[in-house]
């Protein structure tokens, strides 16, 4: 039986990566039959609405997507697209991992981080008002109950993947009470998991230590506004936005999409790296069960960029788009 899922290309360099991850997973022969669906600026052109009922509707009924980014305007406009569908889909976390790659020079090697992000509330809560004129408010919504769901969902990752360490980030010496509870949440977890190696960080050193000494972590667990910068922070050490995937996890439904936005300024050029998003199918796979194929991306992937010779510009080569979806599809045939 082939799998039902939904496909959502997204906006600005979304259909040019997602087509690229659908070209790869073709070659691994999974038998896939994709519901596409609209959501961001092709939505609001056709239904007059950025997350259309349909779409909704699609994502509930076939429980995995694989998603393309979505721009959210800057300071006015609609609200964030992809923070409502994670909440509409009660997708609590956010899991993005931070892996070097073969032959991508950066500063360090051998880098292998898990981001765990909570994504449902926080800052992105999305509650903000005008108190007076010239004076307004954000209110930043920290639960127990999420608190305590992201802590486990950390430690139970970490548990199955035989990883040593979760580190929890925070700003609790300022705010005591929100940051406090997700803290006291995470070492309530922790107790629970005395194999595994439980510590505490302040966010802006975490920021300092992951750039001069990121081998001492292994999973951080974050709330959602620190996990949504310190992801894009960690994927600089491994070559960029283009190489970083991810996944947005619920109980019964899970949206994969790669850290990256919708990077406007290379839109349409056929120059988006696909790596990020042809790693993110891979993650998808492995959700579905699909090890074998989804090791064989990861594989021809690290290929690919250890040969150096088929790279997007922002990796410092000159192909395209396209040329690296094939390239990277005729090395997973080697390892099926
Ligand atoms: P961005 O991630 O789109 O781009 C940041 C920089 O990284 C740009 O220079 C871009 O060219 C580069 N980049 C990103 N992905 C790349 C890739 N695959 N290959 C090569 N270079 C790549 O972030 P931004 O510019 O801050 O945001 C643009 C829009 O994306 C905004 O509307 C934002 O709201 C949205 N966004 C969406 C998501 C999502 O859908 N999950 C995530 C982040 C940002």
């Amino acid at each position: 039986m082939p799998y039902c899922l939904t496909l959502l290309p997204g906006d600005g360099i979304g259909p040019e990566v997602t087509g690229a991850a659908l070209t790869v997973l073709k070659a691994t022969g999974v038998k896939i039959v994709w519901d596409k669906a609209l959501a961001g600026q092709r939505a609001i052109e056709r239904y007059a609405d950025p997350l259309p009922p349909e779409t909704i509707k699609l994502l509930k009924k076939n429980k995995v997507a694989l998603k393309g980014p979505i721009g959210t305007p800057i300071a006015k406009g609609f609200g964030s697209v992809n923070v409502l569908m994670r909440k509409k889909l009660n997708l609590y976390a956010n899991l993005r991992p931070i892996r070097s790659l073969r032959g991508i020079r950066t500063k360090y090697q051998n880098i292998d981080l898990i981001v765990v992000r909570e994504n449902t509330e926080s800052l992105y809560s999305g509650i903000e008002h005008e108190v007076a004129p010239g004076v307004v408010e954000s209110i930043k919504v920290i639960t127990e109950k999420a608190s305590l769901r992201i802590a486990e969902f950390s430690f139970q990752y970490a548990k199955k993947e035989k990883r040593k360490k979760v580190t929890a980030i925070h700003k609790a010496n300022i705010m005591k009470l929100s940051d406090g509870l997700f803290l006291s949440c995470a070492q309530r977890v922790a107790k629970r998991f005395p194999k595994i190696i439980y510590n505490e960080m302040i966010v802006d050193n975490a920021c300092m230590q992951l750039v001069t000494r990121p081998q001492q972590f292994d999973i951080l667990l974050l709330e959602n506004l620190y996990g949504d910068i310190v992801s894009d922070l960690c994927a600089g050490l491994v070559g960029g936005l283009g190489v970083v995937p991810g996944a947005n996890i619920g109980e019964d439904a899970a949206i994969f999409e790669a850290v990256h936005g919708s990077a406007p300024d290379i839109a349409g050029k056929g120059i988006a790296n696909p790596i990020a998003m042809i790693l993110t199918a891979a993650m998808m796979l492995k959700y579905l069960g699909e090890t074998k194929r989804a090791q064989a991306i990861e594989q021809a992937v690290n290929n690919i960029t250890g040969d150096r010779e088929v790279l997007t510009p922002d990796l410092g080569g000159s192909s395209s788009t396209r040329q690296v979806a094939n390239a990277v599809s005729r090395q997973v045939k080697k390892y099926l």
